[in-house]
């Protein structure tokens, strides 16, 4: 196992602001689980696991300790004809993941292509794109009781996935190192392409009939434009969830501002856009010392040089005002806030 003391994570935060964390451990074998449970006694209110760093803004230095898992590997658990159970160890890098299963033949995950992280950490907030989310194709999720040293596993239920949402968010996992995660991959493409401009990006790629392999290209293409790259501009994605109202609300909503994108959910509720509501108080491009609102993106901030993580925190909380002032909705950010 890999120690440090005093380690910058300004290179493994995508964001890149500086912090520090008073010790780091990187994780790459089984017998670094062992190390590391005999060193540190786990305490989440000081301590952090960390994947990629790409869904996490640091406004703080971490007092504890951070834990990177590194800990690579893929097995098929179980194939029949039509599908496959794939283990993945948690610092498997999550796009690579996806271009290693397109090119197995296997599908199901096509569309969360380019979408930066540890495969680890794809449950924390069941990562969705393009009208799928992890939780479609998740089996189980392994995890180490960081109380006891534990394995246990995970069932998708026992998972309790929604929107950006699982258990793992919770205070009952707060103890809980992931390890693994088990995928249920097809064999048989089924293409999902409903969502957000798929089937018109295929149509100028000159594709009909598309592969896998082309589907994923084309959320490639889509993301590259629209999205600033975090390895030259410090984000975290979208940093606010699609605000979800009852039924009654969003048609309220959608009287008074006819061009609000609304998409119906089950139970009478529906999901607002969070960038339309941005772009309409006027965020879209605006800056507030070295953060910016992305001008590719509303709901993405970036760090345009050397902001630190509370001048980030600061915008936000500057747009979120704003927001509840303009239309009385309260949004919710999606990275985890140290
Ligand atoms: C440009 C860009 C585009 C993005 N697009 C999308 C998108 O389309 N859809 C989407 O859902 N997300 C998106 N994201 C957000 C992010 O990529 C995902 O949430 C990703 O899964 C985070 O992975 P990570 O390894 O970087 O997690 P980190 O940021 O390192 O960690 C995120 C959380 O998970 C916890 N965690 C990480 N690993 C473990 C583990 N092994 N065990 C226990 N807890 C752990 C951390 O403590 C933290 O709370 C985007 C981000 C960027 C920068």
């Amino acid at each position: 196992m890999k120690r440090f003391d005093n380690a910058s994570l300004k290179h493994l935060n995508s964001f890149a602001v500086e912090a520090h964390a008073r010790r780091l451990f990187v994780l790459e074998s089984e017998n670094d689980f062992q190390a590391l449970q005999a060193e540190l006694k786990f305490n989440p209110a000081t301590d952090l696991i960390l994947g990629g760093g790409s869904n996490i803004l640091l406004t703080k230095n971490i007092d504890g300790a951070v834990i990177l898992n590194r800990m690579t590997g893929k097995r098929i658990i179980e194939e029949s004809a039509d599908t496959v159970l794939l283990e993945v160890s948690a610092g498997e890098n999550w796009h690579d993941l996806v271009l290693w299963s397109l090119e197995q033949g296997l599908s199901g995950i096509e569309n969360l292509s380019l979408i930066p992280g540890c495969a680890g950490a794809a449950p924390m907030q069941n990562i969705g794109a393009y009208g799928v989310e992890l939780a479609d194709v998740l089996d189980s999720v392994r995890v180490l009781d960081m109380t006891d040293g534990n394995s246990i596993d995970v069932n998708h239920s026992q998972c309790q996935f929604g929107y950006r949402h699982s258990r793992f968010k919770t205070v009952a996992a707060r103890y809980d190192l992931i390890t693994h995660i088990r995928l249920r991959l097809h064999r048989n493409f089924i293409p999902r392409l409903t969502y957000a401009g798929i089937d018109k990006e295929l149509d100028s790629m000159g594709i009909d009939k598309p592969t896998a392999k082309q589907v994923s290209d084309a959320v490639i293409r889509i993301r590259r434009r629209k999205l600033p790259d975090p390895s030259v501009t410090g984000n975290a994605g979208s940093f606010f969830k699609n605000p979800v109202v009852s039924g009654s609300r969003a048609r309220l909503l959608k009287n008074e501002f006819a061009k609000l994108p609304v998409y119906p959910m089950n139970n009478d509720t529906a999901k607002l856009s969070a960038a339309w509501l941005i772009e309409q108080c006027g965020w879209k491009g605006q800056a507030m010392g070295n953060a910016a609102v992305s001008d590719q993106h509303a709901l993405v901030l970036i760090n345009t040089g050397k902001a630190t993580g509370r001048e980030i925190l600061d915008l936000a909380d500057a747009i979120g005002e704003s927001i509840k002032r303009r239309f009385d909705i309260q949004l919710q950010t999606e990275p985890q806030i140290l």
